[in-house]
Order: structure tokens, then sequence, then C-alpha cells
């Protein structure tokens, strides 16, 4: 069957004052009914870039969009006009971000808020749109649902409010949730919970989740598809299983050998030697080559194309030893850790 949502080489670039900075290279995925997709990566490598593009956020104003599509329904996000696109986001693809605070109203009580949605889109009166709001936080785990209606988004506590976004971002049933590290702020225990109130929605919905982190921990534990993405991008993307369980690129394979084998939620990237290039000046060739510890002489001149391994199955790897490369001594977390 068809995607739901089909990101294709998306380049998005930034004017600064050290240059123009290709912040997301030729980004491709594809997000399935009822799948979760995770894209992965630290800090600057694009993840969130490539998805603010997609919903017509953009981080600075100087941003824009180079190249690509984003196809959902039939339309192309990127290339529809402004108006078009308004109408698809936030009602069919919703958004949650790691900032509830930000994000709701502070003036207004959660109720109020997710209520309006029902009176604008639902053309709901004022009485049955507050009912249907209290059936949402309630539906999201926020206990005395129906009290807690006429609370303001400071009155909750930091996983509460994430509850509460996640309400919002449910409410009109979308086909499409994208969530940027929608846990991070929060401790250990109450990210655990937030991404099982995700996984427990999804069980019962078609919807598609794309997930935006950088916690390896979290990824394993709810991807169905990884992306992978270092300096802009996807340098390695396929089934979970498949990606952690056999992984083809040396960053993969860093992040998964450094990385303690139990107890890994909540942890960052783990570190692997050497830093994340400057975006503005990424090394020629392969732009993990400064870091990897198998570059060979073609790294430094080539850059590799994400490609489809020999050896078979829906797995991509950009790097130009993927095929020869031996991932036996790699720990496996195939199955889930
Ligand atoms: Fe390392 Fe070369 Fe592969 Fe890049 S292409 S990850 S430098 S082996
Ligand atoms: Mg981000």
């Amino acid at each position: 069957t068809a995607p739901l949502l089909e990101v294709t080489d998306l380049t998005v670039e930034f004017d600064t004052q050290g240059g123009t900075l290709r912040a997301v290279d030729e980004v491709s995925w594809a997000l399935h009914r009822g799948k979760t997709l995770v894209v992965l990566g630290e800090s600057g490598s694009g993840k969130s870039v490539s998805t603010q593009a997609i919903t017509g956020i953009l981080d600075t104003p100087p941003g824009r969009v180079r190249a690509g599509s984003a196809l959902f329904d039939g339309q192309d996000l990127i290339a529809i006009p402004e108006k078009q696109r308004r109408r698809i986001i936030g009602s069919r693809i919703s958004l949650v971000f790691q900032d509830a605070l930000s994000a709701l109203n502070p003036v207004h009580t959660v109720g109020r808020q997710i209520a309006e949605l029902y009176q604008v889109h639902r053309g709901m009166s004022r009485k049955d749109a507050m009912r249907r709001a209290a059936d949402m936080l309630d539906r999201v785990g926020i206990p005395t649902a129906r009290a807690r209606v006429r609370d303001y988004p400071h009155e909750f506590s930091g996983g509460m409010r994430q509850r509460v976004m996640i309400a919002m971002a449910l409410a009109l049933g979308p086909e499409v949730l994208i969530a940027d590290e929608p846990t991070t702020a929060l401790d250990v225990t109450v990210q655990a919970q937030i991404l099982e109130l995700l996984e427990e929605i999804q069980q019962d919905s078609d919807m598609g989740v794309v997930l935006i982190t950088h916690d390896l921990g979290v990824a394993a534990e709810i991807a169905d598809d990884l992306v992978i993405m270092y300096a802009g991008r996807v340098i390695e993307s396929g089934p979970t299983p498949l990606v952690l369980g056999d992984p083809a690129h040396p960053y993969t394979q860093g992040l998964l050998r450094s990385m303690p084998s139990s107890e890994m939620k909540g942890l960052e990237l783990p570190a692997i030697p050497g830093t994340p290039p400057n975006m503005l000046r990424l090394p020629t060739g392969c732009p993990f080559r400064p870091r990897c510890p198998k570059a060979i002489d073609l790294c430094a001149t080539e850059r590799p194309a994400l490609r489809a391994l020999s050896s078979g199955g829906p797995r991509k790897t950009a790097c130009h030893l993927a095929d020869t490369l031996d991932t036996t001594e790699t720990p496996s977390l195939a199955g889930g850790a």
C-alpha cells in the first residue's frame, strides 16, 4: 500500500553569516499507516528541521526548502499553497513539541483550548465541545479530567502538560502525528509513561507516528522503522530490527557499541570519538569520515549514496564499505532490548 506520508529528497538551506548552511540534504523516508517511524540523530543533524519544513514551520526565518517533496494523500505539502497546507496541518497531520508550556496558551484553560478545536473544525456547541475536551483529557490519562478542563496550563505538572498537548494533537483524529522530542524535558519515569501512552493510542488507530529523538533507547523501544541522520543526511534507514540488529554503517555501529546493553532509556546518544562536523565546512566525501575508524581513501573524495545493500532487504546505508563491513561483533538489539 502507498505510504501515508512520503518524503523524497528533501533539501533545506539556511542563510547564515558564515554562508549557506545545508541543514537537510536529500532526506527521504516513508511513513506507513499504523506505524511509528523514528528519526534519530544528534542535535544539529537536521532531524527537526526536516519535519519543520514539511509542516511549514522553520526554526529560523532565513530557512528555505531547496528541493524535494512530502506527499500526503496525493498532495505535496511542500508545493501546495500555504492556505491549503494550513487546512491539513493541525487537523489531519498534528504536532507535539518538546515544550508544552510554550505551545499552550497560558491565558486560556486547557479545556477551552481543546474545545475550540471542536467548535471551529466540527461546528460543535461550546457545551458539547467542552464535554469532548474532558473525554480527550481522560483518554490521555489525566485524572479527574472533568474537573481539570477548567485549569490553566501552568497548573499542570510537566508530564501532565505533555498529556494535555497530546490530547490537543489527537482531538481531531489526525492521520499523522509528528512528535519532536516529546519527552526530552521530562524525567525518565514520566518519559516512559508518555511513550507508553503514544503506543497505546496508536494501537487502536491507523494513525502513523513520526517521532524525532536523540535517544537511542527510545528509538529501540518504539520504532517500527528507523531513520538515522548525521550532518543533515540519512546515513542508515530501514526496519528497526534490521538497522539495530545488524547495523551496516560505522556510525550506527559506533552508537550501539558504546551503549550499555541494559538500561538504555533516557540516555543521550552515546559518545563516540570526535565531534559532529561544522555544517558550514563539511569534510569532502563522507561527512562521517573524520570520526570513522574504517575510512578508506575513497571516503575523502566521494560522497557515499544512500542505497540498498547487496545482501537484500529494505534497509539502506550510505557508506562505501556497507556491503563488506563485518558487523558480527556489534551487540544486537534485535527484538528490542
Ligand atoms: Fe566511514 Fe567511509 Fe563509510 Fe563514511 S563511507 S562511514 S568514512 S567507511
Ligand atoms: Mg530538535
